[in-house]
């Protein structure tokens, strides 16, 4: 065993795209319906945060054929999400009066998308298609109208748009960049807890870009405004999206000028610095005052875990 095995790491959530998301085919509304009613077509059916899945024998199943969805009270409007395996994949929202009549049925469950990643009860190769599918059903759940003249929009190009019939508006889905970035000082990270968190548990610190900010300028503010740090050398790592409802997450990495923390308790409850030895027992739930670093299915965990793998490597 390699030092580097100590930390498998994986891929985050929501980023193994097998989906071919086939964008040539989204105003061929002709084409759509033609898929829409392929026997080899499936739907995942999103409610707010959470799918609806058939219940088998063998576990939870997400894909859901269209007429199957339609049969547990799906809406009809549908989203091209692509074509996986050349069959075609779309989204569908669902009311919650027909989430509530399907409650008490033993073929059915409606389970909150993040524990099903956690848990890893959706092949983690069909996440980043939920996740689509849940940002898009979201989206067009709250944005009927036009923000420009207030009428009734409608959704066009397989759900990737929706036009203003009245002053020709066009509004596309959003995605809303946040910076998520690990701190270091030496041989130490700054990771810091929200009082919404899990007891003892520690994270990166984290922020939505503002207008007109670059992500070096984000990954700085927001640092020194939750903690009081000042950072330099930003460097970009990986992207991870987070579809609650429809951010970018962009894992940074950057470098700490000072170490006297400055906490904003209106963002943390709690900002410190940790060592390796800490960090390492963190991240595999082994700390003995019961701290705990952030899941693998978040970027966070993948921040860190790099951080401490480029330290094992060298010493391997
Ligand atoms: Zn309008």
């Amino acid at each position: 065993m390699t030092a580097f095995d100590s930390f498998p790491l994986g891929k985050p959530a929501f980023v193994s795209d097998i989906l071919d998301r086939a964008a040539y085919l989204r105003c061929d509304d002709a084409k759509l319906m033609a898929l829409e009613s392929h026997r080899d077509t499936r739907a995942y059916v999103v409610y707010r945060d959470s799918l609806v899945l058939a219940q088998e024998a063998d576990g939870p199943r997400a894909l859901l054929g269209i007429d199957e969805a339609l049969k547990f009270g799906a809406n009809p409007g549908t989203i091209f999400l692509g074509l996986r395996d050349g069959a075609a994949v779309f989204g569908m929202g669902i009311s919650a009066p027909a989430v509530e009549s399907l409650l008490p049925r033993n073929d059915v469950a409606v389970s909150e998308l993040r524990g099903l990643a956690m848990q890893g009860a959706v092949p983690p190769n069909q996440l980043s298609a939920i996740a689509m599918a849940k940002s898009l059903v979201n989206w067009h759940q709250r944005h009927g109208y036009c923000a420009n003249c207030g009428t009734r929009t409608a959704m066009k190009e397989g759900g990737w748009k929706r036009d203003c019939p009245n002053c020709k508006a066009e509004h596309f889905p959003r995605t809303d960049p946040v910076v998520i970035m690990l701190v270091t000082s030496g041989d130490k990270i700054l990771l810091g807890r929200q009082k919404q968190f899990l007891p003892g548990m520690y994270s990166c610190l984290a922020g939505f870009v503002e207008a007109a900010e670059t992500i070096e300028d984000a990954v700085r503010r927001e640092i020194f405004e939750e903690s009081g740090i000042r950072c330099t050398d930003v460097n970009y790592y990986m992207t991870q999206p987070w579809p609650y409802p429809s951010s970018l997450m962009i894992g940074c990495t950057a470098r700490a000028i000072n170490e006297d923390i400055v906490i904003d308790r209106a963002e943390l409850e709690d900002a410190r610095w940790f060592d390796r030895a800490e960090a390492t027992l963190m991240l595999k739930r082994q700390h003995p005052d019961g701290l705990a670093g952030p899941h693998p299915f978040a970027i966070a965990h993948h921040l860190v875990g790099r951080w401490l793998q480029i330290e094992l490597g060298s010493r391997a």
